[in-house]
C-alpha cells in the first residue's frame, strides 16, 4: 500500500514537472510525429456514476468514474488542444481520407451500462462532444447482469459469509478463480480479470449457476447495480447524434469461440442494433480487448469499418482500423499525490508521457483462437485445500484495489502459439490500466 502511494506521488510529481517545464508538450510533439502527424487518442469508459465512493463499495473499481471526473476529462482534453471527434473521424484520418487540424480525442463506452445514459449522456450533450457506445445486444431491454458483475458480487457474498464452496459440483477450472481470492493471493478484481480472459463464457455461467445454488439462491445474489440501457434509451441518444457499435450478442470473448459463434455474435449484434435503432452499424469493440485475424476477416466481410482493442498504444496514420488502440479510463487514472484529482497528471496521461518514457507496458490483445477446453488437474484442488487450511480468512474484497491488467496466462495446449504478453509494471497498472473486464 505504501509503495502504491509512493508511486502515485512520484508519478504526480513527474507529471507536474513535465507540465510546467514544457517537457509534456515536447513529448506530445514526439508522439505526434511518431503517429504520422496527428495523435489519435481513443479513450474507453464503462460506468459513469454519480456516487463514486458508494459505488466503489459494491462494484468492480476499474469500471467506475464519477460524473465530475468524467466532465473534467472532457474539459481537460479540450483545453489541451484536442478535437473531440467521432470514431468515424478517427478512421478517416487514419486512412488518409481526412486531415485533422488538431490531435483527435475520441470518447467510447463499452457495454451499454445505464449509467452512461444517466450520467455521461447529459454531460456529452451539453458540451457537444460526440461518443460511441458499444452494445452487447442480448443484454439490452433485459434486467440481466454481466457475468463479470455477477461473479464479482457472488465472490463478495462468498467472502462475507465465509462460505467454503464445494468444488466437486462446480466446473473444474473454478478453483483457479476462487482459490487465489479465498487464500488472499489476489483481489477479486484481478482474479476475475485473469480468469475471464482464459475461459469461455460457458465456464463462467457454470460457476455462477453453481455458486448461486450453493449459496441458497435468492434475489440478493444478483447485483442491484450494473443495469444496462433499454432500446428507448439507446434510440434517444441516437436521435441526439450519439453513435452505437456492436460488442457481440452475449458479451462473448470471441477468440475463445469457434467460427460459427464468431459469425453469429458479430453479424446478429450488428443486425439487431440496425433494426432497433435504424442506423448503420460499422464499428465493433472486442470483448476483453482480445481479437484475432479470424474476427477481423468476419468484420470486414460484414461491412464493418473499425474494431477497437484495449491496447494502450498510439494509433498511427496508416495503421489498421481493425486494431484501434485505446486508453482505458477510470477514476484513479487522474488521482494525484494526495489522492485527489490532478489536472496535470490527467493531461500527462492523455499526452502519453509515461508511455513515451517506457513506463507503461500495454497488454496486447491479438490472440490465436483457443478452442480446446481448459483442464485443471486435481493437484490444484489439493494445493488449494492445503492453502485454505493455513490461510487467514479474507473478510472483504479489496474494493479499493484497481483491476490489474496482469498478463493473462497462456492456456495449456497453446504452447508455441504466437501470444505476445507484456506484463504490466506497477506504475501502469495503478494509474491507467484496468484491462477491460468487458
Ligand atoms: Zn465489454
Amino acid at each position: 500500500m505504501a509503495g502504491k502511494v509512493l508511486r502515485r506521488a512520484a508519478k504526480a510529481a513527474a507529471a507536474g514537472f513535465f507540465h510546467y517545464s514544457g517537457v509534456r508538450k515536447a513529448m506530445a510533439a514526439y508522439r505526434r510525429s511518431q503517429s504520422g502527424g496527428r495523435r489519435i487518442l481513443i479513450v474507453s469508459y464503462h460506468r459513469v456514476v454519480s456516487d463514486f465512493t458508494g459505488e466503489l463499495q459494491r462494484s468492480i473499481p476499474g469500471l467506475l468514474i464519477s460524473q465530475e471526473t468524467f466532465r473534467r476529462h472532457l474539459e481537460e482534453a479540450n483545453a489541451a488542444g484536442y478535437e473531440l471527434a467521432s470514431i468515424g473521424d478517427a478512421v478517416d484520418v487514419m486512412e488518409g481520407r481526412r486531415t485533422a487540424k488538431k490531435d483527435l480525442f475520441v470518447v467510447t463506452f463499452d457495454d451499454g451500462y445505464r449509467d452512461v445514459y444517466r450520467y455521461a449522456y447529459p454531460v456529452l450533450k451539453q458540451m457537444g462532444v460526440p461518443a460511441i457506445t458499444y452494445l452487447p445486444t442480448a443484454f439490452i431491454n433485459t434486467d440481466k447482469r454481466f457475468n463479470h458483475d455477477r461473479l464479482f458480487h457472488l465472490l463478495r457474498c462468498v467472502q462475507e459469509r465465509k462460505f467454503r464452496p464445494d468444488y466437486d459440483t462446480m466446473p473444474t477450472p473454478s478453483v483457479q478463480l476462487l482459490g487465489p481470492i479465498l487464500t488472499g493471493r489476489k483481489t477479486a478484481s484481478a482474479a476475475l480479470d485473469d480468469f475471464i480472459g482464459e475461459h469461455p463464457t460457458r465456464v463462467l455461467t457454470g460457476i455462477i449457476d453453481s455458486l448461486e445454488q450453493q449459496l441458497g439462491g435468492g434475489a440478493d445474489l444478483v447485483p442491484e447495480q450494473g443495469d444496462v440501457m433499454n432500446w428507448d434509451e439507446v434510440r434517444q441518444m441516437a436521435r441526439d447524434g450519439f453513435e452505437f457499435g456492436a460488442h457481440t450478442l452475449g458479451h462473448t470473448v470471441l477468440t475463445l469461440e469457434p467460427t460459427e459463434v464468431v459469425e453469429k455474435e458479430i453479424v446478429e449484434s450488428k443486425q439487431t442494433i440496425e433494426r432497433e435503432v435504424g442506423v448503420q452499424v460499422k464499428d465493433f469493440a472486442y470483448c476483453n480487448g482480445w481479437y484475432s485475424d479470424e474476427m477481423i476477416r468476419v468484420l470486414k466481410q460484414n461491412g464493418f469499418r473499425s474494431g477497437v482493442t484495449t491496447e494502450d498504444l498510439p494509433n498511427r496514420v496508416g495503421g489498421d482500423p481493425f486494431a484501434l488502440k485505446r486508453k482505458v479510463m477510470w477514476e484513479n487514472f487522474s488521482l494525484g499525490m494526495m489522492g485527489d484529482y490532478s489536472s496535470t497528471l490527467t493531461v500527462c496521461q492523455f499526452d502519453d508521457c509515461f508511455g513515451v518514457l517506457g513506463m507503461s507496458h500495454p497488454v496486447l490483445g491479438h490472440r490465436p483462437h483457443i478452442l480446446a477446453p481448459m483442464n485443471t488437474s486435481n493437484v490444484l484442488v489439493e494445493e488449494l485445500d492445503a492453502a485454505l487450511a493455513k490461510a487467514t480468512p479474507v473478510d472483504v474484497v479489496d474494493v479499493t484495489a484497481p483491476v490489474i491488467a496482469s498478463a493473462p496466462a497462456v492456456a495449456p495446449g497453446t504452447a508455441g502459439a504466437q501470444v505476445v504478453v507484456a506484463p504490466n509494471v506497477a506504475l501502469a497498472s495503478e494509474a491507467a490500466q484496468p484491462e477491460e473486464l468487458q
